[in-house]
């Protein structure tokens, strides 16, 4: 009989674990619990169903449990793993839709539990018309309270509220977005955020930054946002303040968190329990930049963690190279590409430092339709070793990050920038590329 593995939670991290395994040893018995409805979407599409650019949430859909079934993958959803004995190799699921337990083993386990919306410490935060978006329950849930809404606040300008504050415009909405600290995207530099802030209220969006929101008014159905700076009536308010790893399965076992507080692994994404993976939102990466472990809890992340567990489960040779911390997102005109560290980041991090930023095109100056395009780049002095960039687009050219990437993957520096052959042609650069504008910018 083949070896047994299973996988806690159906969603990016683990359905690629499940798929990768059954495919590469037919003979593993592979079976995924998924505690939610829906199995292998992506998530990162959700914005897009709500401004109504895709019509209908199935599409997000990879595999449905029917398809895992046809490749030998037997899915359960709508059942939570609720224990597990690592000693025994047992686990305890609950079937929500018969309001049943019972017990399960395995010889391989992977955590793939995700993570979960932080709410802010504020009362109001449980009245009808609060939503988070995190799960394809929560877009169900967001798409029905859009019918008839007119006024959204979004608590928090990182990536989901910026990319829903589109969504919310598309719908008509009049949307204010309230950002606790000076700029949208604060992870990031003054500039990116100064552009952000441009677009998003060239596009009608209210944005309030430094304001701290105090309370969620309204008697059982919100009202109103109570902050700092004053109230805002909204009859929706999203809550997109950041998210936290899902470890709590993995803490009561015994698995060790590492310093970011999500699942410590190794580059096979084993835990330290001997037969436990961890892969997706709910483990850390090794960031290569910073040379230590990193929370970085993004899609393609989730991908490659649960493809390696399920090779290596399969007795594959795969590792995860780790990651430099590569972003991009959508935000109406502009898109807005970020790897590494941003100055800040980096000079709290005890780097000497420094940036350059320019502001350049995506085509020839003489070429019909080219946009602006802005580049940062961040390097130590003196050695140009660099250590983060951004790319700001208003047409396409955002995804000139992917050569920043690349070279801080290999620990590259701006001279290594400085030699690269980049493409040109009229329509799609100007004749110097604007990253090695920026690198020009350092000499
Ligand atoms: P999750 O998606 O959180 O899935 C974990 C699953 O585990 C959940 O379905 C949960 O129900 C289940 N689970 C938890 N505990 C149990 C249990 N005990 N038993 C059974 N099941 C359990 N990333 C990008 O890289 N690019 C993007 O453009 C992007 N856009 C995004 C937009 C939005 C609106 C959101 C919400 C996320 C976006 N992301 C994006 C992030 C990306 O979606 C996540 O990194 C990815 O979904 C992580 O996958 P995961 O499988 O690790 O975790
Ligand atoms: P986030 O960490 O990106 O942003 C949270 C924002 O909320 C920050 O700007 C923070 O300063 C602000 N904030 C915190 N507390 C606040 C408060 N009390 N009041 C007002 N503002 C407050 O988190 P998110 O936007 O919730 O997104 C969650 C995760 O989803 C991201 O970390 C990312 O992993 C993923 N995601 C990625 C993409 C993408 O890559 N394109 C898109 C959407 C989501």
């Amino acid at each position: 009989m083949g070896k047994r593995m299973v996988v806690v939670g159906g969603v990016a991290g683990g359905a690629s674990a499940a798929a990768k395994a059954k495919r590469e040893n037919p003979d593993l018995e592979v079976v995924v619990y998924e505690k939610s409805g829906w199995v292998s979407y992506g998530a990162c599409g959700l914005p897009y169903v709500l401004s109504g650019e895709i019509p209908r949430l199935e599409r997000l859909v990879a595999r449905t449990p029917e398809e895992f079934r046809k490749g030998g993958v037997e899915v359960h959803t709508r059942h939570e793993v609720v224990d597990v004995d690592p000693e025994l190799r047992t686990l305890t699921v609950f079937d929500h839709g018969e309001g049943r337990t019972f017990q399960d083993r395995y010889d391989y386990l992977v955590l793939a539990t995700g993570a979960k919306p932080t709410l802010p410490p504020i009362p109001g935060t449980e009245q009808a018309g609060v939503y988070t978006l995190r799960s394809m329950e929560d877009g169900e849930a967001l798409l029905r309270a859009l019918e008839g809404a007119k006024r959204a606040a979004i608590l928090g300008a990182g990536y989901i509220g910026l990319e829903v504050a589109e969504a919310f415009r598309k719908r008509g909405l009049e949307v204010t977005l309230l950002e606790l600290k000076d700029r949208p995207l604060p992870h990031w530099d003054e500039e990116v955020g100064n552009l952000l802030k441009e677009e998003l209220e060239r596009h009608g969006v209210e944005v309030w930054t430094g304001v701290k929101v105090e309370a969620l008014r309204g008697q059982g159905r919100v009202e109103a946002v109570e902050t700092s700076e004053g109230v805002v009536s909204a009859d929706l308010v999203l809550v997109a303040t950041g998210i936290r790893p899902n470890t709590l399965l993995a803490q009561a076992m015994g698995v060790a968190l590492g310093p970011t507080g999500a699942i410590a692994t190794d580059e096979e994404m084993r835990t330290n329990l001997e037969g436990v993976y961890a892969a997706g939102d709910v483990a850390e990466s090794f960031h290569r930049v910073l040379g230590r472990p990193y929370w970085l809890p993004l899609g393609d992340v989730a991908n490659k963690h649960g493809r390696t567990a399920g090779a290596v489960i399969a007795g594959k040779k795969a590792r995860f190279h780790g990651v430099v911390g590569t972003a991009i997102f959508k935000a109406f005109g502009l898109a807005v590409a970020t790897t590494g560290l941003s100055l800040e980041a980096a000079l709290k991090e005890g780097f000497r430092a420094k940036k350059a930023f320019i502001q350049s095109r995506d085509g020839a100056h003489y070429y019909p339709g080219s946009q602006p395009l802005w580049v940062e780049l961040v390097y130590e002095e003196g050695t140009g070793r660099l250590l983060g960039g951004a790319v700001v687009a208003k047409g396409h050219g955002a995804l000139r990050i992917d050569a920043l990437a690349a070279l801080l993957h290999q620990g590259g520096t701006v001279e290594d920038l400085l030699a690269l052959d980049l493409a040109y042609a009229p329509p799609y650069s100007p004749v110097w590329d604007p990253l090695l504008i920026a690198a020009q910018q350092v000499r």
